[in-house]
């Protein structure tokens, strides 16, 4: 799976999540766009929406 840190998430896509809004790791993970071990996204909080924009964004790679 792809994985994500929030920042970069942010950047990719133009978003300004918080880590309210999304479920962050507990354990340090690889972020595929800044090569950092770092928290990454785990998974959205709230919604279809970005479930299907998360999707759409592996699809494309
Ligand atoms: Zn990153």
């Amino acid at each position: 799976m792809v994985e994500f840190c929030l920042k970069c998430w942010n950047k990719i896509n133009h978003s300004s999540l918080t880590e309210n809004d999304v479920i962050i790791s507990k354990d340090l993970d690889l972020c595929e766009e800044c090569g950092r071990k770092t928290q990454v996204i785990v998974r959205y909080k709230c919604s279809y929406y970005f479930k299907e924009h998360f999707h759409k964004l592996l699809n494309d790679k």
